[in-house]
């Protein structure tokens, strides 16, 4: 990690001065509805979608994929909200006159889901309006797209596949059929690995001097034998031994006891405590470890079972004889993966944001023009989400700040939401609301909930994580390097990886190492040695006043440090960067360590879902799980509620 206090040679060096893709700019305009609405360059073509002052959405070249600098909870998107929390009021709205059958707040793939499931129910010609906050749709299936030299590369900037513990249930995967998805041929013609592999290219390591005293790199981690791998990298023999014998070894450390009992006691202790109190590791082999939790669940070994740890095949419990399925007195089983294998993998070039634009293309067919098999590659059009014509319409830039029930009962006929754009407060009216937002703000938009139901809901605080997007000149320094993937658990981002090699449709995936390449960077903000969510909020705070430019130093540094064996030098070969920041990311589930062990109707995300008169709640928040599939299945429970509630 670079020290920030500024060493301009250094910077230099790492190219902190080259122009490159940085900075949330459009055409070279910043993006914002006052620019739209000014310039000939944004003159909405087919004027203003609604009576409403010109929207971003409506300008012409408005395409929010094409941005760089911070993604994701991009400025602009989040303010209103921490001002809301923190008790700021606003002049009185605008009323829109606007009525729908259902006012959905939130387009991430929930709200997006909730809409189909209303229209699928109540009939094709049901008035819904969406409401997003930020200026793209999908929420966190999010879509970055570069073009390259002329070609298009995409990447995701958030969810990244369609991967869930349990299989898919009739509600998801139906939905994914009716959206022309059949996923497991597609899951068998995109394998991406094989690329990779047909190149000889292959895992590392990464371990570097501030962790472990010096920069090294170890290229073969699960092909190459674990004493040979490790042979010089900066551990003591102790460590290097430790390491192979957690891998390999067939050791069961608790022997005598009942599959039963160790699944119970590894449940309530960390990977870390596992791997020093049980199998009495070494303290670097502790760091060496430390991350690899991090992808899955946004914090580090300190914070995550043992017993998530054996679902998810880590190493160290080979030779424990856990037997599969639930523990008994507890009835769950941690990770769902050990019991069931997980459901079917598929990951689209821009992950999951392929799902998202389906829905959009069902709902709104003429804002994505073509069939689900060009999805991929095809160009939405922003101008035709939010069309007065069109039953259902997508309003983006647009954060809601408050939901009531209408009349004296909440079970009266009509609900009231208000939102802000451009800072300026407006009315709409509909005869039902799903909020498919982040549930740890429904308090702040619903303050007539029951004080138990704000209670719980104000305990789903969401794990926050980054995906970075970097765009390479070229990639030999990874070829010469045989290398596609790092881990690298001292490092600024904790894995980073070539872009999937994924053809689909027309889109073809890079093939030459010489042609540009996207890198994913994965960085999880965490604080070691607090409670979950403490480490959760601390992230949080931590990437909200993060700069642009910390990261770009650190990325450079890192990328820099890590493949200059391979001839890679940042300052020649970075050209592009995009940051999509989550403060809010993975949905909270429940962690054996911290939260109490309560019945399902019990835990939060249950009591804090409860239908509140003509008000639903839906997001994968309220399925206790931060996957896909439970965001489509909340949609639907929320719409059947409303519906049939
Ligand atoms: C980096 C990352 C990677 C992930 N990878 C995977 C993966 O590989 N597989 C998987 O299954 N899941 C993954 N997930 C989990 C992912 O959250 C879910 O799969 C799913 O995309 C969640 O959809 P959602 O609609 O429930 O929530 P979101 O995607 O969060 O959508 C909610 C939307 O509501 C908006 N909103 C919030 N408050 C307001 C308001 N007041 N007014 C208006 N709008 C509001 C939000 O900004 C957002 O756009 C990942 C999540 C993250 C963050």
């Amino acid at each position: 990690m670079t020290d920030p206090a500024n060493d301009k040679s250094r910077d230099i060096a790492l190219g902190m001065d080259r122009p490159i893709t940085r900075r949330d700019f459009l055409n070279g305009i910043a993006i914002s509805a006052t620019a739209a609405a000014s310039g000939p360059l944004f003159a909405a073509p087919q004027g203003p979608s609604s009576g409403l002052p010109a929207a971003a959405q409506d300008a012409y070249g408005y395409y929010p994929p094409l941005l760089n600098g911070m993604r994701g909870s991009h400025p602009g998107s989040f303010e209103n909200a921490h001002a809301l929390r923190d008790g700021h009021t606003w002049p009185a709205a605008t009323d829109t006159s606007e009525e729908y059958d259902l006012i959905v707040v939130g387009g991430g793939i929930s709200g997006l889901s909730a809409a189909h499931f209303y229209r699928a129910h109540a009939g094709s010609a049901s008035r819904i309006l969406i409401l997003d906050n930020h200026d793209d749709f999908g929420g966190h299936a999010k879509r970055n797209e570069f073009n390259l030299d002329g070609h298009l590369n995409l990447l995701n900037g958030g969810t990244l596949e369609i991967d869930s513990p349990r299989p898919y249930g009739p509600v998801a995967a139906g939905l994914l059929k009716t959206l022309g998805l059949d996923v497991p041929a597609l899951a068998k013609s995109t394998q991406h690995l094989k690329f990779y592999d047909a190149r000889g290219l292959q895992s590392g390591a990464f371990f570097d001097r501030e962790t472990f005293g010096a920069d090294k790199l170890v290229v073969g981690v699960g092909t190459v034998p674990f004493e040979q791998l490790l042979a010089d990298a900066p551990l003591s023999e102790r460590a290097r031994k430790d390491i192979a014998q957690i891998e390999t070894a067939k050791i069961d450390y608790m022997p005598g006891v009942s599959s039963d009992e160790k699944k119970q006691r590894l449940s309530r202790m960390s990977y870390e405590a596992f791997l020093r109190d049980v199998a009495h590791a070494d303290p670097a082999v502790l760091k060496f470890y430390s991350a690899r939790t991090k992808g899955e669940w946004g914090v580090g070994t300190d914070a995550v079972s043992a017993l998530d740890c054996w679902a998810l095949e880590m190493p160290g419990f080979q030779g424990m004889k856990l037997k599969k399925g639930a523990i008994a007195r507890m009835g769950f089983t941690p990770a769902g993966y050990a019991d069931t294998g997980g459901s079917y993998r598929l990951h689209f070039p821009d992950g999951n944001a392929t799902i998202a634009r389906l829905l959009v293309q069902n709902l709104i067919p003429r804002a994505i023009p073509g069939g689900s098999a060009d999805i991929v590659t095809a160009r939405v059009n922003y101008a035709q989400l939010d069309r007065s014509q069109t039953p259902v319409r997508l309003r983006l830039n647009s954060i809601v700040t408050r939901a009531r029930n209408i009349g004296d009962s909440p079970s009266s006929g009509q609900v009231e939401v208000t939102y802000l754009r451009e800072g300026q407060p407006y009315t709409v009216r509909g005869r039902g609301a799903v909020l498919a937002c982040y549930n740890v703000m429904i308090p702040y938009l619903c303050p007539e909930l029951p004080p138990a139901q704000k209670e719980a809901l104000h305990k789903l605080v969401k794990t926050p994580l980054v995906y970075t997007s970097v765009a390479l000149r070229n990639w030999q320094a990874f070829d010469k390097l045989k290398l596609h993937r790092v881990y690298a658990p001292g490092s600024y981002h904790t894995y980073f990886h070539l872009n999937a090699h994924v053809n689909v449709g027309a889109y073809r995936s890079t093939s030459s190492p010489h042609d540009p390449m996207l890198v994913h960077m994965v960085r999880t903000p965490c604080q070691p040695g607090l409670s979950e969510h403490d480490q959760n909020r601390a992230g949080r705070a931590e990437l909200l006043t993060t700069s642009f430019e910390t990261f770009e130093r650190n990325i450079r540094d890192q990328l820099g440090r890590t493949l200059n064996a391979g001839g890679f030098d940042p300052a020649r070969d970075i050209t592009a960067i995009t940051v999509n920041r989550w403060p809010h990311g993975y949905a909270p589930e429940y962690n054996p360590l911290f939260d109490p062990e309560l019945p399902e109707k019990d835990r939060p995300h249950v009591v804090g879902r409860a239908q509140f008169g003509r008000i639903t709640i839906a997001n994968s928040d309220a399925g206790g799980g931060a996957y896909t599939d439970s965001a489509i299945n909340q949609g639907h429970r929320a719409v059947m509620e409303l519906l049939h509630g």
